[in-house]
């Protein structure tokens, strides 16, 4: 299904849009979704988290070519990589696309010191995340995400629908409203693939410079800083 990409929606309809949301089932948000902004949406997928996953089937069963971009830090474990594989094959993603750095590991050492993750997790951050993430929604009107409220304390206000500053466009977190066990109950419903690191004591799955096992929530994340989120989604 290819339709053009709309006008942008009035702030005050954004926020009346999401309060209709609430009560809406996250595939109803992902039609609209679709429906509304064609080839100007994009998800966002980490293929780390199942949240992510439910999002990309029900995206990819209405739209297969919708553009999916996965951001490359160099630090992704292999079974990242590899679900990423098996998704596009289960899932017919048909617009899948890697965004990496502008740097190389070896270009990012040479220029801020090695093992920038160890000192400025917010730098290499900004290097390897955000600047690519930007690139990524050039010429798009609105990104999808699998954000839930219950994955930390501060993704506890995330609202379904908002206007994003940081990057341009309408930002888009169908499941929201969700928990772990519906979503869970989603991926084995639909037998999605998924991330084996999360039947192995992985709770969020990043880089696996940052990244721990046996941790809770978003905890495992950047331990030793006070930094649970990479900047995509604050
Ligand atoms: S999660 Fe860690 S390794 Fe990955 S980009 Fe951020 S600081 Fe760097």
């Amino acid at each position: 299904m290819t339709t053009p990409a709309t006008p942008s929606i009035a702030p005050g309809d954004i926020d009346a849009l999401s309060a209709r949301f609430e009560s809406a089932e996250p595939q109803e948000i992902v039609r609209w979704a679709v429906e509304t902004f064609g080839d100007g949406l994009s998800v966002g997928a980490s293929f780390g988290g199942a949240s992510g996953m439910a999002i990309l089937h029900m995206t990819a069963a209405l739209k297969p070519d919708v553009h999916v971009f996965v951001l490359d830090t160099d630090y992704l474990f292999e079974e990242t990589h590899d679900t990423m594989r098996r998704s596009q094959d289960a899932l017919g993603l048909q617009n899948l696309n890697v965004y990496k750095s502008r740097l190389t590991h070896e270009e990012q050492a040479a220029a801020h010191g090695s093992a920038l993750w160890m000192r400025d997790p917010d730098l290499c951050c900004e290097l390897r995340k955000i600047e690519p993430n930007r690139r990524a929604l050039e010429g798009k009107t609105a990104w999808i995400s699998g954000l839930r409220r219950d994955q930390s304390e501060g993704r506890r206000d995330t609202p379904v629908l908002a206007w994003n500053e940081k990057f341009g466009v309408i930002k888009i977190n169908p499941l929201a409203t969700w928990g772990e066990r519906r979503t869970w109950a989603y991926i084995a419903a639909n037998n999605i693939p998924y991330n084996p690191l999360l039947d192995q004591g992985y709770s969020s799955i990043g880089c696996y410079n940052c990244t721990l096992p046996g941790v809770q929530g978003r905890a495992g994340r950047w331990s030793g800083f006070e930094k649970d989120e990479c900047g995509l989604h604050t």
